[in-house]
C-alpha cells in the first residue's frame, strides 16, 4: 500500500486512553481462499455498520482490516457523537445543491446521531455515554456575536432550541474557562469510542459477519462477475466490495482512490482523574462535551471518571520532531485554556488520521468504472455518527433497496482528485497558517 504520510502515522497509537478501558480479542489473519457476498475493506465504524446492516438482511459479509478492526480513527477519536461530517456551511450546500438537498443533509446529520443511539440501545452497548448535546464556546467577542446571530438557524435547520449563554453564565454552568459565552445544541452525546466499536463488532459477529485482522487488501481484480481481493496469505472472492478505509486509505488499493482523499492528523491528550477540588478551582465541573469557535478548533470534555480529554488538529508531518512540537503545542493550548490545571498530569497522548475530501462533503456511493465496488469516506473529523450512518446507508445502496433514512443524492457524486498528488498535504500548511491568523 502506498500512503502519503511518514510510516509513524500508520503505527499503533503510543498511549491511547480508550485502549486501557477495553481490550477486544485480536481477530485472526485470513488464510487461504475465502468467499463472501460482500467483502468490506476496513473495520472501523463505516465498515462494521455496513457489514452489520448487510448481515441483518441475510447477506454474507466479511470484513478485513490491515491491522485490527477498530485500529484506525474509530478506536482512537474524541468520542463526540454529534452533528457534522461536512466542511461546507449550510448556505453553500444550498447554493450548490439546492434547498431540498441542504434540508436532506441536515436531516441525515440528525439521523446519524439517532442511528448510533439506536445501535447502543438495540445491542445493550454500555459506551460510558454522557453529555446532553454539544456546546460551542466562543473564543473571542466576535465569535460570541456570531453565535448569537446564528442560534436562530439551529432552530430552523435542526428543529431544536439551542441554549445561548454569556460569559457571566459560565461559572454557573460549570464551564469556566477563557471563553466569551457560547451555545448548547441539544443533539448528540459523548461516548467511549472503543467501547462503542467493541459492542458493534460483537453485534456484527452475532449477526454472522466474519472479521479478520492483520489482513491488508493488497490488490483488487475483476473476477468473473465479481472481484478477487488479494491479501498476504489468502484471497477473497466477492460479488461486491465496500471500501471503508477513510484516513487510512492508500493511493493504490484501489488505484481509483489516488489523490481523492486527504488524510489529516488530529491529536488528543487525556489527564489523570482531576479531583473535585481541582475541578472547582477551575470552575469546570460539567461533563458537557465542548468545542471552541476557532477554525482550528479544540474539542474537550470532562469524562465521568474525572479525566479530562482535550483534542486539536495534529501535525503536518509524522516525524519525531513534528510530533514533539505538536506535543508541546497541545499542552500549551490546554494550559492556556485551563490555567488551574497546569500541574495536572497528562497520562495519555495519541494521534490519528481523519479524512477530508476536495468537495468538503463526504462521499457514499458507487465507485465509477469498478462495477460492484462502493465506498464511504470523508467525514471531516466528524465520523462517529456520520461514518456509522453512511456505512449503514451504503448497505442500502449495495442491496439496491430504498434508503432507510435521509441521504442526499449528491453524496454519491464521485470525489474529484486534490491537486499535488502524493504531495497534497502541502495544501494544509497555508490553510493552517490562514486559519491561525483568522483565529487570533
Ligand atoms: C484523533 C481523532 C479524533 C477524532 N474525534 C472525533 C470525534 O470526537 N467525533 C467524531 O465524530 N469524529 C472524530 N474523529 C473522526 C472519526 O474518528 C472518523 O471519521 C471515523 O472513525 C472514521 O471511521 P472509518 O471506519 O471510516 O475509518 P477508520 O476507523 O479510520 O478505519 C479505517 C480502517 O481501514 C483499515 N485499512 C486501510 N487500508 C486497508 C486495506 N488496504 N486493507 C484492509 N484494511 C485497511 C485501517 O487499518 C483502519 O482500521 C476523530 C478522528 C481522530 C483521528
Amino acid at each position: 500500500m502506498r500512503r502519503i504520510y511518514e510510516p509513524a502515522a500508520y503505527q499503533a497509537p503510543a498511549s491511547c486512553w480508550w485502549h486501557d478501558t477495553v481490550s477486544p480479542e485480536p481477530r485472526p489473519e485470513l488464510h487461504g481462499e475465502h468467499r463472501a457476498e460482500v467483502a468490506v475493506i476496513g473495520g472501523g465504524f463505516t465498515g462494521l455498520n455496513a457489514a452489520l446492516m448487510l448481515a441483518q438482511s441475510g447477506v454474507q459479509a466479511t470484513v478485513i482490516d490491515a491491522e485490527q478492526p477498530g485500529w484506525g480513527a474509530s478506536g482512537r477519536n474524541g468520542g463526540f457523537c454529534c452533528l457534522g461530517g461536512a466542511k461546507l456551511p449550510a448556505s453553500t450546500i444550498a447554493k450548490r445543491h439546492g434547498e431540498d438537498a441542504r434540508r436532506e443533509w441536515q436531516a441525515a446529520e440528525r439521523a446519524a446521531v439517532e442511528h448510533v443511539a439506536a445501535l447502543l440501545r438495540a445491542y445493550g452497548i454500555d459506551a460510558d455515554c454522557h453529555s446532553t448535546g454539544e456546546t460551542l464556546l466562543a473564543h473571542n467577542a466576535k465569535s460570541m456575536r456570531d453565535i448569537q446571530r446564528t442560534a436562530v438557524n439551529v432552530t430552523t435547520e435542526y428543529g431544536v432550541t439551542p441554549h445561548v449563554f454569556t460569559a457571566e453564565d459560565l461559572p454557573e454552568l460549570g464551564l469556566n474557562g477563557a471563553f466569551h459565552g457560547g451555545m448548547t445544541t441539544p443533539i448528540g452525546f459523548a461516548l467511549n469510542p472503543a467501547k462503542y466499536h467493541a459492542g458493534l463488532h460483537d453485534a456484527a459477529m452475532e449477526n454472522g459477519v466474519q472479521t479478520f485482522g492483520q489482513t491488508p487488501a493488497t490488490a483488487l481484480a475483476q473476477y468473473g462477475a465479481g472481484w478477487r481481493i488479494t491479501t498476504p496469505r489468502g484471497t477473497i472472492v466477492a460479488d461486491r466490495i465496500i471500501l471503508a478505509t477513510n484516513g487510512y486509505s492508500s493511493e493504490d488499493v484501489p488505484r481509483w482512490l489516488r489523490a481523492r482523499y486527504l488524510p489529516v492528523q488530529s491529536s488528543v491528550i487525556v489527564t489523570r482523574p482531576i479531583s473535585t477540588d481541582a475541578q472547582s478551582r477551575q470552575g469546570w465541573t460539567s461533563t458537557q462535551m465542548c468545542y471552541d469557535s476557532r477554525t482550528l478548533l479544540h474539542y474537550f470534555r470532562l469524562m465521568p471518571d474525572g479525566r479530562f480529554l482535550f483534542g486539536m488538529r495534529g501535525g503536518l508531518r509524522a516525524t519525531p520532531k513534528a510530533e514533539a512540537a505538536l506535543s508541546r503545542k497541545i499542552r500549551a493550548d490546554f494550559h492556556a485554556m485551563f490555567r488551574e490545571w497546569h500541574d495536572v498530569e497528562i497520562t495519555h497522548e495519541w494521534s490519528g488520521l481523519l479524512c477530508l475530501m476536495r468537495s468538503f462533503m463526504p462521499f457514499a456511493g458507487a465507485v465509477p468504472d469498478m462495477p460492484g465496488v462502493f465506498a464511504a469516506m470523508g467525514y471531516h473529523g466528524n465520523g462517529v455518527a456520520m461514518g456509522s450512518y453512511l456505512g449503514a446507508r451504503l448497505a442500502d445502496t449495495v442491496l439496491q433497496r430504498p434508503q432507510q433514512g435521509p441521504l442526499p443524492a449528491f453524496l454519491g457524486t464521485p470525489p474529484k482528485r486534490f491537486p499535488l498528488g502524493p504531495m497534497r498535504r502541502a495544501l494544509l500548511a497555508p490553510a493552517y497558517a490562514a486559519a491561525a491568523l483568522w483565529d487570533s
